[in-house]
């Protein structure tokens, strides 16, 4: 298909996946869905020196937890492959030397040390930007200022060399990215950017535009960290003479701190109180100590809200809808309404989403996060019991774990009691209504919602006294707490024996209060 949209995720395997890459990717999957396209993942690794191994492994497996399954892969691959650069190898030199050949590149024979001093002579002379540049370039080691024959000498005798490209003295680069506009650059602000590493290898900038361009990519959307290059690789796409087929770009706008003050990075870890991570893991830092850091997985978030939550920052559907199930997302994505200023990360806003798609879900499914917990604690629960309970309690709770941190009364019987509820509700009153009715519920046969109601109703008429001032006193003695679910529901789930003998408990533990 000559027009389909080819669109491409391009992690460098260096480690953890930070939500801003899975943010990219998602964006570059509802794209692709939306218009029937593409999506690849390419995993670009050229860079020996930060590979971290596993990393590749993670960025997988957040992707497959997120729901974004690229169509092309290393896993997964199409007519494009490999689908790692460094698979790739060998096919990028052809593309260096073509621009050698050209005239658009050139080899570099300066050492790190002839480097350093071009740099140290422009800083003292007073230069802002010390670059290998146009005018640099005329005072270095290269095949612009040695002669041809100087050159194949030094290629003959395997001296290092990078190939560098020739940037052009007084140009204008301009690009039109979907998200910013025209963005325009003078090209004397770009230096003379290595393509070819002394290794062999490519470096980014090459190896990226080359691929995409055999990829057949039609849009590049990526993180607004990378608009600085653009105008670089738009020169390159020019002098490889791929005009034509150049992609669109999107860049996408940053992501923030809650406080709105600089990007959410990767080196936030968990410092700010909330995961940056999709998985939890642990990479080597800088230094190559290992270091921990948790996920949005761990804490406890459905993958669903999370990559809804994700969606809305930086991206917003033109109406007041929040919630979006993947196929919707995709239903409503355009680039067009991707915003152009950063995106302020608020937790708060995410723990919303997770607590509305908690509340959506069949209490089937999440009887099994219940389950697993009680597991955990050898406490045995029937499933159909565990339904009921989460049932119960799904309006209430943020995360998984607070069916268990909420919902602790349904398995083990209060060992403490809310101080001011004891200490306004525990009435002399209460405690006669309470035992009267544990006495009732003896001689019930099922105890159900109804009729653990219609019995207390029985005991409240015969003492003319109003529910709602026992209901809190009873609450008290099953749960320990002044609030929660549904107390009949409740009762009917403890059954009669345990509702009758936390009651006693409570009576036998519990100060009444004194009359005022
Ligand atoms: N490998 C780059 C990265 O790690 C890809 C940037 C791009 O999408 O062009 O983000």
């Amino acid at each position: 298909m000559a027009n389909e949209v080819r669109v491409r995720f391009a992690p460098s395997p260096t480690g953890a996946l930070h939500i801003g890459g899975v943010r990219t990717a998602l964006y570059n999957y509802l794209f692709a869905k939306k218009n029937g396209g593409k999506m690849i993942l390419r995993v670009e690794d050229t860079d020996q020196a930060r590979f971290v191994s596993g990393a590749e492994d993670y960025i997988m497996k957040a992707l497959e937890w997120c729901g974004i399954v690229p169509d092309e892969s290393p896993f997964n691959e199409g007519e494009y492959g490999p689908y790692r650069q460094s698979e790739r190898k060998s096919m990028y030199m052809e593309y260096a030397q073509r621009l050698v050949k050209e005239g658009k590149a050139y080899y570099a024979f300066d050492t790190s040390e002839e480097l350093d001093a071009m740099r140290q002579r422009l800083k003292e002379a007073k230069v802002a930007m010390p670059q290998y540049n146009a005018i640099t370039r005329a005072q270095m080691k290269n095949s612009t200022t040695l002669s041809e024959d100087e050159v194949k000498a030094k290629l003959a005798a395997g001296e290092p060399y990078v190939i560098r490209l020739k940037i052009p003295k007084k140009e204008e680069i301009r690009l039109n990215d979907m998200v910013r506009g025209w963005v325009l650059v003078h090209s004397s602000v770009i230096d003379d950017k290595v393509l070819m590493k002394s290794d062999g290898m490519p470096t980014y900038h090459l190896a990226n535009v080359v691929d995409d361009h055999l990829m057949k990519i039609t849009h590049v959307i990526r993180g607004e960290e990378w608009l600085p290059s653009a105008p670089l690789h738009v020169l390159l796409y020019k002098f490889l003479g791929w005009e034509d087929t150049m992609p669109q770009f999107a860049h996408l706008p940053l992501l923030l701190k809650p406080d709105g003050n600089g990007k959410l990075s990767k080196r936030d870890g968990d410092k700010l109180g909330f995961p940056v991570f999709p998985l939890d893991g642990e990479f080597p830092d800088k230094e190559g100590k290992m270091e921990k850091f948790s996920g949005y997985r761990e804490a406890g978030y459905l993958p669903d809200a999370f990559t809804n939550f994700l969606a809305l920052l930086g991206w917003n559907p033109g109406t007041e809808q929040e919630l979006f199930g993947m196929d919707e997302l995709v239903d409503a994505f355009t680039l067009e309404r991707i915003g152009k200023s950063g995106a302020k990360f608020d937790i708060n806003k995410a723990k919303w989403f997770n607590q509305q798609y908690i509340k959506s879900k069949p209490n089937e499914m999440l009887a099994k996060f219940l389950l697993e917990t009680l597991e955990k604690q050898n406490i045995v629960c029937e499933e159909a019991k565990a339904i009921q309970i989460v049932g119960l309690l799904k309006e209430r709770v943020n995360f998984p774990s607070d069916f268990w941190a909420q919902g602790v009364y349904f398995f083990n019987a209060p060992s403490t009691y809310e101080e001011k509820i004891v200490r306004k509700k525990w009435t002399s009153e209460a405690v006669l209504i309470l035992s009267e009715y544990a006495t009732e519920l003896e001689n019930i046969e099922e105890l159900t919602s109804e009729t653990a109601k219609s019995t207390l109703l029985v005991v409240l008429d015969r003492n003319e006294i109003a529910i709602g001032k026992i209901m809190q006193s009873l609450r008290l003695a099953l749960t320990g707490a002044g609030m929660g679910p549904e107390l009949m529901e409740i009762i009917a789930l403890l059954g009669n024996k345990e509702v009758i003998k936390r009651i006693e408990v409570a009576i036998e533990k519990l100060p009444i209060k004194q009359p005022e």
